[in-house]
């Protein structure tokens, strides 16, 4: 079975996509199959991924309006796993949507299409709680939340629990928490500490035990198209990104039976 996971968190810069296209790498190069869904019209995904947007087509704006089967549009990256690109035309994909049946499962509709062909699937979700994120909050399993532990980490946390909430009342009834990420988390900073602890006492054993610090070569990789594994496999970022992968794959064989991949 697959696992998909949605990377969500309304506020931007909070290290979503960074997680989604480097927890990916990690888990490849743990023998995974894993497919990334760039659900960000921004496209950062897909550039951090060494793949040009612009010349992304067909995209998730062409599957997500049922112009193109999802085979068709994914790509191969030389990081090890696949990648559906995403761009500015998922912003007109949103708005047509709009107005479409069942607009809320079209993501679910097309994952479902692709069997078993993944292990992993992450989706990176854009900065906002609109239709996008819903789709992606309605096909997924579990959502990764990144946290930066920074003053105002926090706020927010509350309306995208809300939205999780109504997707499981309505859409996703198995929508699980997959887990709280800290990132860009600074050990000079006692801020960081602070937000930590305000963090494990409102969420518990979800706040995920890896930690991703701040560290520059995670924000100099996407400019050369690269994960962090490859860019600087001894930076602290790779080691804490390939450390997040094997705490997510001990927590998937911790889940039921029913929910074991492949
Ligand atoms: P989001 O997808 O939530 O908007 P990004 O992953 O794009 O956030 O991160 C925002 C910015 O911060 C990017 O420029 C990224 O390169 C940088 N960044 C992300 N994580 C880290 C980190 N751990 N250390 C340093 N810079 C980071
Ligand atoms: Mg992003």
């Amino acid at each position: 079975m697959t696992r998909i996971i949605a990377i969500a968190n309304q506020k931007g810069g909070v290290g979503k996509t960074t997680t989604c296209v480097n927890l990916a790498a990690a888990l490849a190069e743990a023998s995974r199959r894993v497919l990334v869904i760039d659900l960000d019209p921004q496209g950062n995904a897909t550039m951090a991924s060494g793949i040009d947007k612009r010349d992304a087509k067909p995209n998730g704006c062409d599957v997500l309006l049922e112009e193109v089967p999802i085979a068709q549009a994914i790509v191969t990256t030389s990081a090890g796993y696949d990648l559906l690109p995403g761009s500015g035309d998922l912003t007109a994909a949103e708005v047509k949507l709009m107005d479409a049946l069942a607009r809320e499962t079209r993501l679910k509709g097309v994952l479902a299409t692709l069997g078993d062909r993944y292990h992993t699937i992450l989706i990176d979700c854009p900065p906002s709680l609109h239709l996008l994120t819903i789709n992606a909050l309605t096909a997924a399993h579990g959502v990764l939340i990144p946290v930066q532990c920074e003053y105002f980490a926090l706020e927010g946390l509350s309306s995208l629990l809300d939205t999780i909430k109504a997707v499981r009342a309505r859409l996703n009834p198995g929508l699980e928490v997959e887990g709280l990420l800290r990132t860009m988390f600074d050990i000079r900073n006692n801020l960081g500490n602070e937000v930590s602890a305000q963090l494990t006492k409102h969420f518990g054993d979800k706040v995920l035990r890896s930690i991703i610090p701040r560290n520059v070569r995670l924000a100099e990789a996407p400019s050369h198209g690269m994960p962090i594994t490859q860019y600087d496999r001894e930076s602290r970022g790779a080691i804490a990104y390939l450390g997040l992968a094997g705490e997510m794959l001990r927590r998937e064989r911790a889940l039921p039976a029913t929910s074991h991949p492949v």
